[in-house]
């Protein structure tokens, strides 16, 4: 699903140039649910921006679901091969804040222009899968965490991606929430999704099937659980 080989990444601020990816190989097949640890600062958002294609990278190669995904594609390319393979869930939730719950979960349909009627019916269906249905109407300021996370999350679905892509998910929740949201996305990978996962917290990578560990911008070790 997921194939890179020698992917190396820097950036440069004044005259100083931080080289982040010294050149990665990583090969993640269809239905795997990973996780990338590391220290901070070690490259792992990075290295998940260039996966999602919301970040290019300097050189090597990177293919995903067999499609090359070249370093130096356009804006409007990069939408594109988005929209048809990954979904994102962030830290912080990302939710727009005057939405309501459905309506942040519907939000990629609006772009892909299908009528309000049934982005709602379709939404309302997501957030049923995440154990949410009844906080449809809800603004993400009255809901819990570990709620945002669950709309992010249907959110992310909604397009049907091959892939989920989720940095640090748990990293604002408590760690009862955080093993709650685990099992959604143990849940997610059951139904064949692949799904990588950043996080430094040893218990939410031992929930993942197989463990990458960055180290000064390259792999240290990876390690089936
Ligand atoms: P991690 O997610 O493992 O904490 P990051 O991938 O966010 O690490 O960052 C790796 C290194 O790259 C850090 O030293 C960070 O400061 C630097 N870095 C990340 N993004 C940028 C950027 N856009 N410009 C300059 N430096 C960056
Ligand atoms: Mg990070």
């Amino acid at each position: 699903m997921i194939n890179i080989k020698n992917i190396r990444k820097s950036y440069q601020t004044g005259s100083t140039r931080l080289e982040v990816l010294k050149g990665i190989d990583l090969q993640i097949e269809k239905g795997e649910l990973v996780s990338i640890m590391g220290s901070s600062g070690s490259g792992k958002s990075t290295l998940l921006n260039i996966l999602g294609i919301l970040d290019d990278y300097d050189d090597g190669a990177y293919h995903l679901d067999g499609t090359f995904i070249d370093k130096s594609l356009s804006q409007k390319q990069a939408a594109m091969f988005r929209n048809q393979f990954i979904g994102f869930v962030f830290q912080s939730f990302n939710l727009l804040n005057f939405k309501s719950a459905w309506e942040n979960v519907a939000l990629p349909l609006y772009y892909q222009k299908i009528d309000r009627r049934e982005r709602e019916a379709i939404a309302k269906d997501y957030l049923d899968r995440v154990g949410i249905r009844d906080w449809a109407d809800h603004l993400p300021n009255q809901l819990s965490g570990g709620q945002q996370q669950r709309v992010a999350i249907a959110r992310a679905l909604i397009t049907k991606p091959k892939v989920i892509l989720a940095d640090e998910p748990t990293g604002a929740l408590d760690s009862v929430t955080s093993s709650e949201v685990m099992n959604l996305f143990k849940t997610v990978n059951d139904e064949g999704i692949t799904v990588v996962i950043v996080t430094h917290e040893e218990d939410i990578a031992d929930k993942s099937k197989r463990i990458i560990r960055l180290k000064d911008g390259l792999i240290e070790k990876e390690q089936t659980v």
